[in-house]
């Protein structure tokens, strides 16, 4: 059993976030479908989990997002479903380019303070690429950096994009990569940045690295420029197996992406994004436009998605049963996607995992 998709260092905190436990028995989860292919996929997942008698209820929101006063407003029945619930999972957003409002998908990790994006990246087992022994653990800081959202024009022609670093995010996401790593048995962390250049924001993210570091004695430290780290990872990932890569906000976004490649797509990259209460599961992968509403989705990574969920709320045998599911009906190759070179639409892939359960 690879602990990768049992995101979380926090387990036995987390033990008491597993959600509302109505009368019934069954868990009360919300559900963001989301824009693009999220509605399939959600649909995938919502027939695996009634197939294999998931005690999971789903609570499906809307978070069109509504411009009060100029600002991104998640409405509040969706705010109150995931404080309620503890646990979500989520389709992708989209995001408007260029527009005047925040990204929906921000704005959801600030209301919550989801404060650490775990991205696991795994070779699948019978899906071939050229390494099938990939194991990267990516932990991507995930509220501040180039995604504060603080831009303006100095004058015509010129612009300010500002990268916030603090301490406090840093040291918080920090502390969770090195506790991740001693929960899911890997023995190094190494932090990636580029204070060669951003001497300031990411010398601070490094220093206090090295810092919280000191507290981990178990855990061997060291840290990489990123262009480097790009250039090694593609070249050959597996020296990268036995480490947790954290990273300020905009390298693990590029960082997970890159990494997703090397197993195959985004069709296959899970994320969770953690907080000290609630937690949101999501793909690393967005909208996908250019293939929406025609049935070609893969629904794999959102499902390896809702599996972390399930590891995180400790429902491990239910979730144990869908992943052999999924890798065995990955295996087989006769009924996969188009994105990993199959024919089958995404409801079919969902038939033959179920029929694999
Ligand atoms: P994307 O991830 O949506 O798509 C990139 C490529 O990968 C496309 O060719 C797409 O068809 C393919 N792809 C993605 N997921 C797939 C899947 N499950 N199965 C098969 N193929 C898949 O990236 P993009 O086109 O740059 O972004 C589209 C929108 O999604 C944008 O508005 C962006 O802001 C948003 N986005 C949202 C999230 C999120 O909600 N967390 C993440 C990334 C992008």
């Amino acid at each position: 059993q690879w602990k990768g998709y049992a995101t979380t260092p926090e387990a036995e905190k987390v033990a008491k976030f597993k959600g509302q436990k109505g009368s019934d028995g069954k868990y009360m989860v919300t559900l963001i479908e989301g824009d693009g292919i999220g509605p399939e996929i959600s649909q995938s997942v919502k027939d695996i989990f009634t197939a294999a008698d998931v005690p999971v209820k789903w609570e499906s929101v809307d978070v069109t997002p509504r411009l009060i006063d100029g600002k991104t407003s998640i409405p509040q029945e969706a705010i109150d479903s995931v404080t309620r619930n503890y646990v979500a999972l989520k389709g992708p957003l989209a995001t408007p380019i260029g527009k005047g409002h925040v990204s929906l998908n921000l704005t959801l990790r600030r209301t919550f303070n989801l404060f650490a994006n775990v991205r696991p990246c795994k070779s699948i087992a019978g899906y071939k690429t050229p390494y099938n022994n990939v194991d990267l653990s990516l932990i991507r800081e995930n509220t501040e950096g180039e995604y504060s959202g603080i831009e303006h024009v100095v004058v015509d022609g010129v612009v300010q994009s500002i990268k916030l670093i603090t301490r406090a995010a840093s040291e918080r996401v920090l502390r969770f990569a090195f506790q991740y790593a001693q929960d899911i048995g890997k023995p190094k962390v190494r932090a990636v940045h580029k204070a060669t250049i951003m001497k300031m924001s990411d010398g601070l993210f490094l220093s206090i690295a090295r810092e919280v570091s000191k507290d981990f004695p178990n855990v061997e430290f060291d840290a990489e420029l990123l262009d480097n780290a790009c250039l090694k990872i593609v070249s050959d990932p597996t020296p990268y197996n036995d480490k947790v890569l954290v990273m300020p906000n905009l390298y693990g976004d590029i960082l997970s992406d890159m990494c997703a490649g090397l197993i195959g797509g985004l069709g296959l990259t899970p994320s969770g994004n953690i907080g000290d209460e609630c937690s949101i599961f999501e793909a690393v992968h967005g909208s996908a436009p250019d293939i929406a509403g025609k049935g070609l989705a893969n629904p794999t990574a959102l499902l390896l998605s809702s599996i972390m969920m399930l590891q995180h709320m400790g429902l491990t045998q239910h979730a144990d049963r869908i992943q052999g599911a999924i890798f065995k009906t990955l295996a087989e190759g006769r009924t996969i996607t188009g994105d990993l070179g199959g024919k089958a639409k995404t409801a079919e892939y969902a038939e033959a995992v179920i029929k694999n359960l």
